[in-house]
């Protein structure tokens, strides 16, 4: 149930009944005011699919403007799942930062924030923490699972994939990964990224609730392969909860079943040394080695210097491979992922 009292602290408003049976779509009122609006909002498409008892689930897209996949498949589900046929509830938020969306980037253009980062929120803050407190408070602690869909945005392109964190509880681990297997992405990773707790995943494991987050693409495109495995996926998770009909198509195009794979050590991470353009050798979801050439920096405004080669410094294959041309020094270049050692 809703916590009255922190939602009541909340600046958004809504129409929205959260108990009552059916299908209602709407929106979150987020508060926005403007030249030329004192009374202006931003509003959240939000719908609320009720089927009355069974559990309720969280599908969540557009947390970052700039990925797609999740967008196309959390909107086109809630205009098809019926009520009548749905047993439980189903919250869906399929451009969870709309300004980013609409924008098509990855961080709020109306405060500048990434709003991944910005779990658990805050009521009085700014246009992402004021939306972050209400998922937070409101919507987080209705649900048991978590489904928030990811790509990789602008600047790289992902190995289509499921995510999952590293969690203590070693039944909570087995559970959640039981959950990737059932949205079936190809590839399904353990990790914990760079500055993990202020997101949507790490807010929803808080609270409590199964939670798998997902790379379906990037490069800034619409991946025709992630949006298969988004609608999927979303289905899978409904019809393995026995929320829907039927069961979970889990098949994958290599004849096998979803690799489970890791993301542990530092080492994964390969950062650009410098500035300068950088030229990849690899593709995602590639094979590569310790040593092996991952690809060249290029200084191209300086005939002096010669390319820059970087070099990956684990065995593994590609999880993450950058797209975007241009870095800068620190950013990450690559993201090696390796076969699961078990959970
Ligand atoms: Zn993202």
């Amino acid at each position: 149930m809703p916590d009255t009292a922190t939602a009541a602290r909340s600046r958004i408003f809504h129409e929205l009944d959260f108990d009552k049976p059916g299908k209602q779509i709407g929106y979150l009122r987020v508060p926005q005011s403007r030249d030329g609006g004192a009374w202006s909002t931003i509003e959240i498409p939000i719908a609320v699919i009720n089927g009355g008892k069974g559990p309720a689930v969280l599908f969540t897209g557009g947390v970052h403007g700039d990925e797609y996949e999740g967008q196309i498949a959390g909107a086109r589900l809630a205009r098809r799942l019926d009520p009548q046929s749905l047993r439980g509830k189903v919250i869906l938020l399929p451009a969870v930062d709309l300004p980013a969306a609409l924008a098509g980037r990855r961080m709020c253009p109306i405060d500048g924030r990434d709003f991944n980062r910005c779990m658990p929120g805050d009521a009085r803050g700014s246009f992402c923490q004021v939306l972050a407190h209400f998922i937070d408070s409101v919507i987080l602690p209705q649900v048991e699972v978590c489904v928030d869909v990811h790509a990789a945005g602008n600047s790289m392109e992902a190995a289509l994939s499921t995510t999952m964190h590293w969690v203590d509880d070693p039944k909570v681990m087995q559970r959640t990964r039981a959950l990737a297997e059932n949205f079936a992405a190809p590839y399904n990773v353990v990790f914990w990224g760079v500055d993990e707790g202020g997101t949507m995943a790490a807010a929803a494991e808080r609270h409590g609730a199964l939670t798998i987050s997902s790379e379906l693409g990037g490069y800034g495109r619409v991946s025709v392969d992630g949006v298969r495995v988004a609608e999927r996926g979303l289905d899978n998770v409904l019809k393995g909860m026995g929320m829907i009909d039927g069961k979970p198509d889990t098949s994958q195009p290599d004849g096998g079943r979803t690799r489970h794979m890791e993301v542990r050590d530092q080492k994964s991470y390969l950062f650009a040394p410098s500035d300068g353009l950088f030229e990849p050798l690899y593709l995602p979801g590639q094979r590569v080695s310790a040593g092996e050439r991952a690809g060249y920096l290029h200084f191209i405004e300086d005939w002096a210097r010669d390319p820059m080669p970087i070099d990956f410094r684990i065995d593994g294959h590609i999880w993450m491979a950058p797209g975007s041309g241009r870095v800068r020094k620190g950013d990450v270049v690559a993201v090696i992922m390796r076969e699961s050692e078990g959970v």
